[in-house]
């Protein structure tokens, strides 16, 4: 690995003030005192996690012909949670204080006590460690009672008799309506295996210790795809041939339990090592780490890690995880587990619906496989593109934020250099804000206008000056370089959309000019 992969130290902390200050993000309803676990994304915050979302579902719904989309309601009939096993058993293991009642997460606490992986442990080991390393209560130093599951599904009632018969639940996650609805989309869709179902919206969790600002939230949003295939085809991935030569970072179970170091893998060389097993999980598996970095992330920050046995599901024959260097260690971005075909075989169970298909090319009715499911959390994506988006500039004396132009909330501010040239800028603005997020700053000298457009990542300002009405051009200035250009008036719209859609590069965009001092 790069011995620096982020060109910042900033921690969570510092980056959760950062996103509040410059209107990312806020704790939600802050007046009251905050809720933990709740945020609420600010003006430029929506902008860009919607530019995030429009980005993901273009790439894996709208542009693949294998994969379509539904939006399911976030409340649903309470049986498809007990059926998909959260009633039952969606839990985390929780260690209350004998003396002061604090309750935390037991496995990410040994986590970050001991620097053990604990995810997956189960009571009696937790219990023993607990006891072993005299782990105490991190407010009060009390000792802690045995642990107990505490399972995060939140409860509401639907309708007016508030009864256990009228409960129901806020959805833990998107996917189980990918299931649940799995016949109605294959048949008005027409689709053949395989084929995936992508669904994004909100999900719920009443974590017991939310942390880490957006990473660990009880309201979130998830980006997710369940990719159905048949059974007898794991290993029969038309798009794998493309991503042969693509390079992972891998951290396999069998790395972790003999303390080895992870290692750069060719999808060609993790297939042929047995270490990814099935083509379908690599493809996933690249196609996923590809996203990010389309979006600008740092490769480097990114590594596959596979479940070791402890903590896979029952059901799940194997799981990777997406993960992401972040400043307090390696975590899960997304899960991706081959779930075989558990899922709609629990809802044939409880619902007795036929959920099995023809398949046309075997002749054969099967319950198709769902062999991967990149199921991504929308609010931990948006903290890896600040994160490695984020540059204190020394030089420029102030934060860059380097954002992929396709993420950032606002595409091009257009200043004019004093208030004589209002009008001039105020036309150009109105005209190019219908096409572009743009910003008008007519307030400061120039250099602190650059610099706060820089702070929230504007790839490009334009500013007007005294040589407009003359030229008929603007000048045109680029955040990652500070190189300037001279662009004439009517190619400014068709510039900016070449430039953001990387048609061309900045050098490219007009005529060089000496960079005039940035105040
Ligand atoms: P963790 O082990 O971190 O609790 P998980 O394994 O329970 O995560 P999944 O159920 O696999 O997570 O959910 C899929 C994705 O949804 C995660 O990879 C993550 O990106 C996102 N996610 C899950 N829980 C949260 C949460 N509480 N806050 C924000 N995002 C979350």
């Amino acid at each position: 690995m790069a011995p620096d992969t982020h060109s910042t130290t900033l921690s969570i902390d510092e980056m959760a003030t950062f996103c509040k200050r410059k209107g990312f993000v806020y704790p939600n309803s802050e007046i009251y005192g905050g809720m933990a676990g709740f945020f609420d994304y600010g003006p430029l915050g929506s902008e860009m996690k919607n530019n995030l979302k429009q980005n993901w579902w273009k790439v894996h719904v709208t542009s693949r012909d294998d994969v379509v989309g539904i939006d399911g309601s976030i409340i649903t009939h309470p049986k498809v949670w007990v059926a998909s096993g959260h009633v039952g058993s969606f839990a985390d293991l929780m260690l209350t204080c004998t003396k002061c009642k604090e309750k935390i997460r037991a496995d990410t606490h040994i986590e970050e006590k001991l620097k053990i992986a604990a995810d997956g442990m189960k009571a009696p080991q937790i219990n023993g460690i607990i006891k072993d390393n005299k782990l105490m209560c991190p407010k009060c130093g009390g000792a802690f009672e045995e642990v107990e599951d505490f399972n995060l599904m939140f409860t509401t009632n639907v309708g007016p008799k508030r009864n256990d018969e009228s409960i129901a639940y806020l959805r833990p996650e998107t996917a189980q309506l990918m299931f649940a609805d799995f016949r109605l989309v294959q048949e008005n869709a027409r689709l053949k295996l395989p084929f995936g179902i992508a669904q994004m919206g909100r999900a719920f969790r009443n974590e017991i210790s939310p942390r880490a600002f957006l990473f660990r939230c009880r309201e979130f949003e998830q980006m997710e795809i369940e990719y159905f295939i048949h059974p007898d085809k794991v290993n029969d991935c038309p798009y794998v041939a493309e991503w042969m030569d693509y390079e992972l970072t891998v951290y396999d179970a069998s790395m972790q339990r003999e303390g080895k170091e992870m290692k750069k893998m060719t999808v060609k060389d993790a297939l042929a090592s047995g270490t990814i097993k099935t083509q379908w999980h690599a493809f996933w598996l690249a196609h996923e780490t590809e996203w990010f970095r389309s979006l600008g992330a740092n490769k480097e920050n990114f590594r596959i890690r596979q479940h070791v046995d402890t903590e896979k599901s029952h059901y799940a024959l194997d799981t990777w995880d997406l993960e992401y260097k972040f400043p307090f260690g390696w975590k899960e971005l997304q899960g991706m587990a081959n779930r075989t075909d558990f899922d709609l075989q629990q809802h044939i169970k409880h619902s007795k619906a036929d959920l099995s298909l023809f398949d046309e090319e075997t002749k054969q009715k099967v319950i198709p496989y769902v062999v991967a499911e990149p199921s991504q959390g929308v609010d931990r994506a948006f903290l890896v593109f600040m994160f490695d988006a984020y540059e204190d500039d020394k030089e420029r004396g102030n934060v860059v934020l380097h954002l992929h132009p396709t993420l950032a909330p606002i595409k091009v501010a257009v200043l004019p250099l004093t208030n004589k040239l209002n009008d001039e800028a105020k036309r150009i603005h109105d005209s190019l804000r219908k096409e572009f997020s743009c910003f008008f700053d007519k307030s400061g000298s120039i250099g602190r206008r650059y610099a706060r457009m820089d702070e929230v990542g504007t790839p490009y300002c334009i500013t007007v000056d005294f040589e407009t009405e003359n030229d008929r051009s603007v000048t045109m200035r680029d955040r990652d370089s500070t190189k300037q250009v001279r662009v004439r008036l009517e190619r400014i719209q068709e510039t900016i959309w070449k430039l953001l859609t990387g048609r061309i590069k900045f050098e490219q965009a007009g005529t060089p000019i000496q960079k005039a001092a940035d105040n």
